[in-house]
């Protein structure tokens, strides 16, 4: 396993913060007084009784504030290290939330190799207001530089990148932003705030679609926003009580139900997904494998210095198009979906599916084509991943060549 030098896990001298695997596993569970119940409550109530005229118990009104979302957006905020946490109903919702920070005539710098949902919500809905992007391999500069406009105010950085696995120094990007006066975002999904906490690198505002990694089971929607700095907060929090894409109280019982084995499932994810991209980086039928843990990976180096671990989705191309198909159809154990970050090993088609809505000439340009699978490796045995990958290569291997 590669040497990872970004000491996630200590225990903070100055805050005095208990290593992030205890706090995570004790998520709401010192939060309700009154019962002692170590899981916390859901909270049903959208309306708040008031003591009296002027006075609030804190709570008013469910969309504003929910005693069960509460303690989750705490929870949020303290494992990203930033100021204020808000869960919303989805991924997309949290960065439809996010960009209203925006104006008729703002500028962003996005990463290429971009989320699919989220380039349509640029290049289908925001573009429509105004608010345009300009797409660049964010680890580049010089890219950066010449990318840079008057009317530029933040660069949206997803690292690494689904599904190509593209590194970008987060620090690097977040001084060169903060040179200029723009804010920096980071969608943090694929790492999750155990692995990697792009606020301690010098962002502003970290973001996540929960429904991946954090709630970890393919069964909770939900996406968080955590920011740092009292007026970017105040911002936010304005936005997502106005706009109203907040996560319901069941949902975000349900995600901090997840939220509590991050630790042990994102160990076990990084340590399956090494064990089969190296299977499959010497496999015959396997062109190339994109997984920033291989010593090989131009993200290696960068992902080491800034991150505590890997994530557990990776991509690979097939050495002939012809495969896809077949290994889709003999494939037993691992299931044929969109998504990933769950226990379940999904594979997915991102020319058919995540990536449809990226046009062919950007998509092709990136690298994403159709050869390339994406692979989210799940909690189970990594051997029977292994056997099941084997099998279903070796089935396609067969139709494709005639043979037997
Ligand atoms: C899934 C995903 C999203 C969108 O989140 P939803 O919860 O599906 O709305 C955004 N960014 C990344 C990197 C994702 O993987």
């Amino acid at each position: 396993m590669a040497e990872h030098n970004a000491d996630n896990n200590k225990p903070d001298n100055q805050t005095g913060k208990l290593r992030i695997e205890s706090r995570l596993a004790q998520i709401g569970s010192m939060e309700e007084p009154v019962t002692g119940a170590v899981t916390y409550p859901i909270y049903q109530a959208t309306a708040y009784r008031h003591p009296r005229l002027g006075q609030s118990t804190g709570f008013d009104y469910t969309r504003t504030k929910n005693p069960t979302r509460a303690v989750l957006e705490k929870a949020a905020a303290d494992l990203e290290s930033g100021d204020a946490g808000f869960a919303c109903s989805s991924g997309m919702a949290a960065l439809q939330t996010l960009f209203m920070l925006f104006s008729s005539g703002d500028h962003l710098i996005v990463s290429l190799d971009l989320y699919g949902g989220t380039y349509r919500l640029f290049e289908k809905i925001l573009s429509r207001y105004g608010i345009t992007a300009t797409y660049v391999d964010t680890n580049d500069l010089d890219a950066l530089e010449s990318s840079r406009r008057p009317e530029t105010k933040a660069v949206f950085i997803e690292t690494p990148t689904n599904p190509l696995m593209m590194v970008t120094d987060i620090a690097a990007v977040s001084a060169w932003s903060r040179k200029h006066g723009f804010l920096t975002i980071v969608d943090n999904t694929l790492l999750s705030p155990y692995f990697q906490r792009p606020i301690e690198l010098g962002a502003d505002i970290v973001v996540h679609s929960a429904t991946k990694y954090l709630g970890g089971h393919n069964d909770v929607l939900a996406g968080l926003i955590v920011t740092k700095g009292q007026k970017l907060s105040e911002e936010v929090a304005f936005l997502h009580n106005s706009i109203g894409a907040v996560l319901s109280p069941n949902d975000s019982y349900q995600l901090m139900r997840g939220m509590k084995t991050l630790a042990l499932r994102m160990e076990r994810h990084q340590s399956n997904a090494t064990a089969i991209a190296t299977f499959l980086s010497t496999h015959p039928q396997i062109a190339e494998v994109f997984y920033p843990a291989l010593p090989g990976h131009p993200g290696h180096e960068i992902q080491n210095r800034q991150s505590s671990g890997n994530t557990g989705i990776f991509s690979f191309k097939v050495t002939d198009a012809r495969y896809v198909e077949p290994i889709l159809r003999h494939l037993k154990l691992i299931a044929f979906a969109e998504s990933l970050g769950g226990v379940e090993s999904l594979l997915t088609y991102p020319a058919v599916q995540t990536h449809a809505d990226i046009p062919l000439e950007i998509r092709e340009a990136v690298g994403v084509d159709d050869r390339l699978l994406r692979f989210s490796v799940g909690i189970e045995h990594p051997d029977d991943l292994i056997e099941d990958l084997a099998q279903a290569l070796e089935a396609a291997r067969a139709e494709v060549e005639g043979v037997r």
